[in-house]
């Protein structure tokens, strides 16, 4: 595990290692617990590495809790551009505004920062299969990683999300489940999924991960307009990190994971002394369901929940903020001066036509939403013209074409309103109970080469439900035959020590493992001696490098039968 960081618990402080699958403080038992990192140290050393790292947010990694990049995982994530608004800006009077443009990352939003930390995260941990709970962006980006990682993804959505986003979760061979309830609920449906089968849940702000994935933003940021407008004149940081703040940071407000995690990282900027003061958060939420905004004009730590949101902005559709609220809160409330604001429906999709014809950026009406809250609060004479302002432009919108899946992409979960009234627990479990089979089939996968393992994990587990397991060697095949006994054994034939010729051997020798069924995977021609030493024992002969993945998850499901 990531020995540089240490959780801390926000409620009693206890610290303690990080391991990404401890969800709460062994002391106290809370789930809400903060990354720290040494910050003096990386304060000095970090600045001097970093013009000679690529421009993804790897370039943070001692600041992150991974270990490094993964380059089987990377799709190139972070490194967005920040492009000046000049037109926008002629139009408001504010001639400095920027756009943190996270319509270019891997799958489109600023969700690929999050997902490709935790998966990378989860990765080394040894975690195979997640579930999640989104509003369509979280999970199209996990879904990516989760690809290329070998990870299995379960993807809860609430009806709300478009269907054009709900197909791009399931081209990736994501298992969608999609819930008939508000998204607070399907939260509770996912988390309760993932109770039962003991998997790993991602879990927002209470995730490690993903809360530090998000300070990159600032990070970038920070660095970007500091190669922009030049370094800070007068400042006494490291002379490497004379770095600039915006005034002001824009960005539409769902749950609040993102700036929960963008004004973390601005904070230890601060804390390093890279810059000289944290910029303004302006939290703009969709004016049907801003239960921060209510609150915070309140005066009020706590939001109340907002139970039916009013808004066609799916992605903005999170009524229960719950605590992220009062963290975000608490940072401003330390930092400098911010705000909670709301826009409309209406007003955001204004901002989608002005942000596209003014400055050639069509993005989704989510992202939208902190425009039309920039533009609000120039009008109400809130922000001044000399202001550096950075919004970022969190999201495109999604275009997989229906006929693309066919049928049977998404399983449905109907949560009636008054079962969860009632009885909650029962409601939950009633909806559940159609989602999945309780026993799926067992296939054992048998290869030394790591790459082949995940290829073969990976083909099986987005065509399909399987309990997978994987041996790495002969010797281990043997002995996880004879335990588990699988309903399916995929064999790979050129292993050192115990081949798997003498694997099969062995199998055929003990009557139990005997009628299970081989699928034979080589990367080598075999001669015609080795071809009958496997005739009759063996089910299917398949080339490594020559199959396609239908191929081999068709002849699964057939020996399965
Ligand atoms: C997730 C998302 C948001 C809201 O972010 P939170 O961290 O949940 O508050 C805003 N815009 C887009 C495009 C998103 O995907
Ligand atoms: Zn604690």
């Amino acid at each position: 595990m990531s020995s540089h960081v240490a959780v801390e618990c926000l409620d009693c402080g206890y610290q303690a290692p990080y391991f990404p699958t401890s969800y709460s403080c062994p002391r106290c038992g809370s789930q809400w617990r903060e990354a720290r990192y040494d910050f003096d140290s990386i304060g000095k050393t970090l600045p001097s590495l970093l013009p000679g790292r690529p421009l993804d947010l790897w370039r943070y990694r001692e600041l992150l809790p991974v270990q490094g990049p993964n380059p089987i995982i990377s799709l190139g994530e972070g490194g967005t551009p920040l492009i000046h608004a000049a037109n926008l800006g002629m139009m408001l009077g504010c001639p400095h505004i920027y756009i943190k443009d996270e319509r270019q990352g891997p799958t489109a939003s600023f969700k690929d920062r999050q997902a490709s930390v935790s998966i990378a995260a989860l990765k080394e941990a040894g975690i195979t299969e997640i579930v999640l709970a989104s509003t369509g962006n979280v999970a199209i980006a996990y879904s990516a990683y989760a690809a290329r990682a070998g990870i299995k993804l379960w993807a809860f959505l609430t009806s709300l999300v478009p269907a054009e986003k709900m197909r791009e979760v399931a081209i990736y061979g994501t298992q969608v489940v999609k819930v008939t309830a508000s998204y607070d609920q399907t939260k509770q449906v996912a988390a309760e999924f993932a109770r039962q089968r003991n998997l790993y849940l991602e879990r927002g702000s209470r995730s490690i991960p993903s809360v530090e994935a998000m300070k990159t933003i600032a990070f970038e940021i920070s660095e970007q307009l500091t190669a922009t407008l030049g370094p800070l004149p007068n400042h006494n940081a490291v002379p490497a990190a004379r770095w600039r703040a915006p005034d002001w940071y824009f960005q539409s407000v769902s749950g609040g994971l993102g700036p929960h995690g963008v004004s973390k990282g601005f904070d230890e900027l601060h804390r390093m002394g890279w810059i000289e003061r944290v910029p303004a958060m302006a939290n703009i939420q969709a004016e049907g369901c801003a239960p921060m905004v209510h609150a915070w004009k309140q005066n009020l730590a706590e939001a109340e929940p907002i139970r039916s949101p009013r808004t066609l902005i799916a992605t903005l559709a999170t009524g229960d903020p719950g605590r992220t609220y009062t963290l975000i809160r608490q940072r401003m409330l330390n930092g400098s001066n911010g705000v909670f604001e709301s826009a409309t429906d209406e007003e955001a999709y204004r901002a989608m036509h002005i942000l596209a014809k003014m400055e050639g950026i069509s993005c989704e009406p989510a992202a939208a939403v902190s425009f039309a809250g920039l533009i609000k609060m120039v009008r109400a004479g809130q922000i001044k013209s000399s202001d550096v302002i950075v919004v970022n432009c969190t999201g495109h919108t999604m275009p997989i074409e229906k006929m693309i899946l066919g049928e049977g992409w998404a399983r449905d979960v109907v949560v009636p309103t008054e079962a969860l009234k009632d009885k909650p627990e029962e409601g939950l479990l009633s909806a559940l109970s159609r989602v999945t089979a309780e026993r799926y089939p067992r296939v054992a996968i048998v290869d030394d080469t790591p790459d082949a393992r995940r290829l073969i994990r990976r083909i099986l587990q987005s065509q399909g439900d399987y309990t997978l397991y994987e041996a790495s060697n002969g010797k281990e095949a043997i002995e996880l035959a004879q335990r588990e006994l699988p309903d399916l054994i995929i064999l790979d034939l050129m292993m050192p020590e115990i081949d798997g010729f003498s694997v099969l051997d062995a199998l055929k020798d003990n009557p139990q493992t005997a009628p299970i069924p081989v699928i034979v995977v080589t990367a080598k021609e075999l001669t015609p001696e080795e071809k009958s030493r496997l005739q009759g024992r063996i089910h299917t002969l398949m080339q490594k490098g020559e199959f396609m993945n239908d191929e081999l998850a068709d002849e699964v499901r057939a020996l399965l039968k």
